[in-house]
């Protein structure tokens, strides 16, 4: 049977409050923030059911970093055990210039003092862990894969989400809320906007991959190389000291800036299209480059990488609708600098799950939930178009375009820190931020 909008508008007027503790919240994804969202809707005794459009979690994308804010809401979920078994503590973070010379380099983590770690991870391995947790803490039925979003409805006392599985064949699902983690594309953010186009391109391309090499510096290093015309950020992601002794699994990302976004996009932001040697090599080679790692050797021996725009969306006025919000990417996609946007989505999912534990009313929550993240979140989107914290590197490339033979000749250590600093709190993972204890 075909759903129709007719067939909603009558089902919601079906729809029963659950009311009394015994609310459902219907997830739109199983991304990361989807996921983790649905673990601590569970653990808030919610219950919680995750629609996925792919018909499986498969451990798609590259490396992210996750940063301690973020990995303290998960250890509080019970998954630190789960990232040391198939991510990196990330110990250091140094910043350079494209042709190498050192500006900034920092303790991350444990390392800094926080009480919790910043990981480095393959992307499809975090979210398998928290694919794996939520189908052993709710049940497998609780994530239904196949299960596309095309509509949704509300009214005063629920909501009603039609799906679509593979095959064509449409059904409706009902519930109290509705929260879109549905990425950079969402439908659920489509719904509130007349035009919501393509997403913002700032004339940056990326390639991103990952190859089994010789790990560097302290095995746990994370290096940012180049401002915003020309970048490459590299970290290990995974040790495998038993199948591969004595290698990593050294993520990569070479940006080159093309235009300045006035131009269409090259291709359609999904994060899937394979990029080719000949298009990556121009802009690294001569370009790119450190003494710590042969840059073009290891991007040849990557079996297979990835190209795609950076993109963004300009800053929502409104996530939530009544008893519809947004969370993660499909909230605020961001320029991946800063390396922010599974973290804001793990704090979102937090948020807001305790801010529907405690309401009376699940519109209430959700217009709460949109005061307290929707001014941190955009701020990050707004700073990261401006470099986030590796503007540091922009900042002593522009000074000293030919290098330079001290750096204290271009900016002060005082300087570099400050603007580290202020991204750090902006974004809420200083130490004094995370290692505040809760009440
Ligand atoms: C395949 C993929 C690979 C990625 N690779 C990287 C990477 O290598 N490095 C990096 O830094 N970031 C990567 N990202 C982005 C990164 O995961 C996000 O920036 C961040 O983790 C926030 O996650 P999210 O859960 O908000 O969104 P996403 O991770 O984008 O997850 C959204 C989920 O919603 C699902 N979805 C979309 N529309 C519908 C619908 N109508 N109905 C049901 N489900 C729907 C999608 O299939 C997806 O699983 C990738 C995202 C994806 C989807």
């Amino acid at each position: 049977m075909r759903f129709s909008l007719l067939a909603a508008r009558a089902l919601i007027g079906r729809v029963k409050t659950a009311g009394g503790g015994d609310m459902r919240a219907l997830i739109i994804g199983g991304g990361i923030g989807g996921l983790t969202l649905a673990l601590a809707l569970h653990r808030k005794g919610i219950e919680t059911t995750v629609f996925e459009q792919s018909a499986q979690i498969r451990e798609l994308g590259v490396g992210v970093n996750t940063l301690p804010h973020a990995i303290k809401e998960l250890a509080e979920l019970g998954l630190l055990e789960a990232l040391d078994a198939v991510g990196i503590r990330t110990e250091e973070l140094i910043y350079k210039t494209a042709s190498g010379q050192e500006i900034l380099r920092q303790p991350r983590g444990i390392a800094a003092g926080l009480d919790y770690p910043q990981f480095s991870i393959h992307r499809g391995k975090l979210q398998s862990l928290l694919h794996n947790a939520t189908v052993q803490r709710l049940g497998a039925e609780k994530v239904k894969t196949g299960a596309k979003l095309v509509r949704f409805r509300q009214n005063q006392t629920g909501v009603a989400a039609a799906f679509e599985d593979r095959k064509g064949r449409r059904w409706v699902e009902h519930g109290d809320v509705l929260i879109g983690a549905d990425g950079i594309h969402s439908t659920v953010r489509r719904a509130y906007r007349r035009s919501p186009g393509q997403p913002s391109w700032n004339g940056i391309l990326m390639w991103r991959g990952a190859t089994w090499t010789d790990p560097f510096l302290t095995g746990r290093s994370m290096i940012i190389a180049g401002g915003m015309k020309a970048k490459l950020v590299l970290y290990p992601i995974f040790n495998d000291p038993e199948g591969r002794p004595g290698k990593t699994l050294m993520n990569w990302v070479v940006c080159a800036k093309l235009g300045d976004g006035s131009t269409p996009m090259p291709s359609r932001d999904d994060w899937s299209k394979k990029g080719e040697l000949a298009d990556v090599m121009p802009h690294v080679e001569g370009v790119l480059h450190l003494d710590e790692v042969d840059i073009p050797a290891m991007i040849r021996a990557t079996p297979e990488f990835y190209v795609y725009p950076m993109c963004d969306r300009e800053p929502l006025k409104r996530w939530s609708h009544g008893r519809v919000t947004l969370l993660g990417d499909a909230a605020h996609p961001m320029y991946p600098v800063g390396s922010n946007g599974a973290s804001q989505a793990i704090l979102d999912a937090v948020c807001l799950s305790d801010l529907l534990a405690e309401a009376s009313d699940p519109a209430d929550a959700l217009a709460a939930y949109d005061a307290a993240r929707r001014p941190a979140t955009s701020a990050i989107v707004r700073a990261n178009r401006k470099g986030g914290p590796e503007r540091v590197i922009d900042l002593v490339e522009e000074r000293a375009p030919d290098g330079f033979a001290s750096l204290d000749d271009v900016a002060t250590p005082d300087e570099l820190t400050a603007i580290v600093g202020a991204y750090q709190r902006m974004a809420g993972f200083s130490a004094k931020q995370v290692n505040r204890k809760a009440g």
